[in-house]
């Protein structure tokens, strides 16, 4: 089992947890299941989560409403939900799972974790051990970590994105052609 983030899961994902960074930032997946992989099209950020200390929680309730919206008017599918890990004071933030985290984990659910924290240095995307994207943006340190639940079991399952890994390339790319006037 793999979870495979298209350009525009990976980009969505990235302006959720930046743009309200310090705070938490919670969404959907959509996308579609193979039988070895979730593929994640789109992450779309929920307006209204639940806040508490530390910690933004899902309303299954109205995360079914948006299943039966999104299965009616698209031929995507909820494939699971993401939220961010902001750093906290001088505390870095991890994409390990915290207690509630574990509790609150959706049965057979999918879920992306993004730790976002200040950072410094230029940081190159690509694969980190484990199965997880690390890489930095305009001045911030992220890191992502897909996790699954099958049966009883939560594990961490490799993320994928091909985009993500070509992201310093790309903003390497050929010099702009001055365009000027007749
Ligand atoms: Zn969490």
């Amino acid at each position: 089992m793999e979870v495979y983030l298209s350009e525009n899961a990976f980009v969505g994902l990235l302006v959720s947890t930046i743009e309200v960074y310090r705070r938490e930032c919670l969404g959907i997946l959509l996308g579609h299941r193979e039988p070895d992989r979730i593929m994640v099209d789109f992450a779309v950020p929920y307006q209204a989560a639940r806040r508490k200390f530390q910690e933004v929680h899902m309303d299954w309730h109205r995360s079914q409403r948006v299943e039966e919206a999104v299965h009616t008017t698209s031929r995507w599918e909820l494939v699971g939900d993401y939220h961010s890990h902001p750093m906290y004071g001088d505390k870095k933030s991890t994409t390990k799972l915290s207690g509630v985290d574990q509790k609150d984990f959706r049965d057979e659910g999918t879920s992306i974790i993004v730790a976002i924290n200040d950072g410094h240095r230029k940081q190159r995307w690509g694969y980190v051990k484990g199965g997880l994207i690390s890489g930095g943006v305009n001045g911030y340190a992220i890191r992502m970590a897909a996790y699954h639940k099958e049966g009883e079991t939560l594990v961490r399952v490799p993320l994928v994105c091909p985009y993500a890994v070509g992201f310093m390339a790309k903003t390497k790319g050929p010099t702009p052609v001055e365009i000027r006037p007749e």
